[in-house]
């Protein structure tokens, strides 16, 4: 009888003699960064406190991840790292404007024909023998999938990353019903283990040092707390979780492009987890998202080849699987969601946020990402697109996101779908206000500064009195507990003479 083992040769344990050798050695994963650190570690800040539909303090919890000051340089170097990487990887490519522009048509072509690509998708999928079901919304998606779990008297599940999933609070709900869940994905583990939502959509515990994960596996499968040798810890990791993808139930994926022509879905991972997920049990459910859907196959190249390269700087990711039907003897579950897509396909300013493949640029591009890491947005999706999409879910819950947010525009520089995203930051920013959906400081601050811009000589005044008082003000006076402004930054010298003063002294009635 063939043992899991020879089924599964990938899944052989760390330490047996098939790993991957060089001259004797097995191969590091991470080179210069296995030696366990001495120092006493920093412990990890916390991401944002969450009360119901209370508006998200990002800004709190941001100053909370900036005063880690070891957490927060490594999180601002390893997302900048992935940056300067992704800015190599486009300047090897000389078409890759017109890849980006092309990759936008084709998404802005589909979206606006959704309906008739997600019914040729069905159609398709359905004839090559997938179960194809329709979710309305997170509770829909997380009832259906129970359902199919409870006909085949499911009780574990193996799953890798999937950010739908996370967006519907799929674990939980899954951890309700009695049916246990185990992330396939290392960071995604990793995140489940801790209790922490992912703080990135590629890389769901680049928050965290390694420090923290030793942590945390010490706590949760037995390892040495004081060892954070990265070979040790993914090791440790490997053997605590083999065994439980070995016995599950039934496996489940998301999805990264469906497409339409074919019925076929494809999924791309670094770790080859997706495969596991879908291969070892003889259930596979997929989760995708309406706006996944892409026409024709062929479209696939356009897309395969900006997504990693603006994800980590990297030509491919190591493994794009593609699901055509369920293997011999198994059985094939897709459930396309919806959960707010379709309403905001309907809104002009933002419907083409849709057109997002989550590569992740945008955040290792923020300045405020990058500085405040992941989890102080208090959400499912971060940095940029997130300020972008939450407000879709929870605008009161999300009305401060917006604003996290210089409003360079470099992530929509980095874009390989061209969303204009700082300008429906921007957007998302009046809609806000209009609704009365900022605190009230904020509002009442705005009516100030509207008056004041509205009558020129009340705020020629102002601005004397400000410079007057800024010369002689007591430093306490900014910076102090109260004035989140300054606890950052420092008040400039005010200058001599205001602008308009030297242009009425020089320049006073020329045009
Ligand atoms: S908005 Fe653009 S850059 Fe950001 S995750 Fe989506 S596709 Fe990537």
């Amino acid at each position: 009888m063939s043992t899991p083992e020879m089924l599964h040769p990938e899944l052989l344990a760390p330490d047996d003699t098939h790993g991957i050798l060089r001259d004797g050695h097995r191969l590091d994963h991470a080179e210069g960064a296995s030696k366990p650190l001495r120092s006493r570690p920093e412990p990890q800040p916390r991401g944002a406190k969450v009360h119901g539909s209370r508006p998200i303090d990002q800004a709190e919890a941001a100053a909370r991840f900036i005063d880690a000051a070891e957490h927060e340089k490594m999180h601002d170097e390893r997302l900048w790292d992935l940056r300067q990487k992704r800015d190599r990887e486009m300047h090897g490519i000389a078409e890759w404007e017109e890849l980006r522009s092309l990759a936008s048509a084709i998404k802005e072509h589909t979206l606006t024909r959704l309906d008739r690509y997600l019914e040729q998708f069905e159609a398709n999928a359905q004839s090559n023998g997938i179960n194809v079901h329709w979710a309305r919304d997170a509770a829909e998606h997380n009832r259906l999938i129970h359902g199919i779990l409870s006909d085949h008297g499911a009780k574990s599940l193996i799953k890798s990353k999937s950010m739908l999933t996370e967006e519907c609070g799929f674990r939980p709900y899954m951890a309700s019903v009695g049916i246990d869940v185990i992330e396939t994905d290392l960071g995604e583990r990793i995140q489940q283990l801790d209790n922490e939502d992912p703080s990135h959509i590629v890389v769901p515990a680049v928050h965290k040092l390694r420090t923290d994960v030793a942590e945390v596996f010490a706590k949760k499968i037995g390892t040495d707390p004081a060892n954070s040798d990265v070979h040790y810890l993914a090791e440790a990791q490997r053997d605590a979780t083999r065994p439980l993808i070995l016995k599950a139930d039934a496996g489940m994926t998301g999805c990264n492009f469906a497409v339409a022509e074919t019925g076929t879905f494809v999924v791309c991972t670094n770790e080859g987890n997706a495969d596991l997920s879908a291969n070892v049990p003889k259930l596979h459910i997929a989760s995708i998202g309406i706006e996944k859907i892409i026409p024709r196959l062929e479209h696939l190249a356009v897309f395969v080849r900006l997504l990693s390269r603006s994800a980590l700087g990297s030509p491919v990711t190591q493994y794009t699987s593609h699901f055509r039907g369920p293997r011999a003897g198994g059985e094939m579950h897709i459930v396309l969601v919806d959960n707010g897509r379709s309403e905001r396909l309907g809104v002009e300013e933002f419907w083409t946020s849709l057109k997002c493949i989550r590569c992740g640029a945008c955040m290792n591009t923020c300045p405020v990402y990058r500085r405040s890491g992941g989890l102080s947005y208090g959400a499912t999706y971060s940095g940029p697109i997130g300020l972008i999409i939450d407000p879709t879910f929870n605008q009161r819950k999300y009305s401060n996101l917006p604003f996290a947010s210089t409003l360079n525009g470099s992530c929509t520089n980095v874009c390989p779908v061209k969303i204009n995203i700082h300008e429906q930051i921007y957007a998302w920013r009046r809609v806000l206000v209009e609704r009365h959906e900022t605190p009230l400081a904020k509002r009442a601050e705005m009516k100030v500064a509207g008056e004041l811009l509205s009558r020129p000589a009340a705020y020629r005044a102002a601005v004397a009195a400000a410079d007057v008082a800024l010369a002689h003000l007591p430093r306490f006076v900014i910076y102090n507990g109260l004035n989140a402004w300054g606890r950052h930054r420092d008040v400039p010298h005010p200058p001599k003479q205001t602008f308009h003063s030297w242009y009425q002294a020089n320049r006073g009635g020329k045009q």
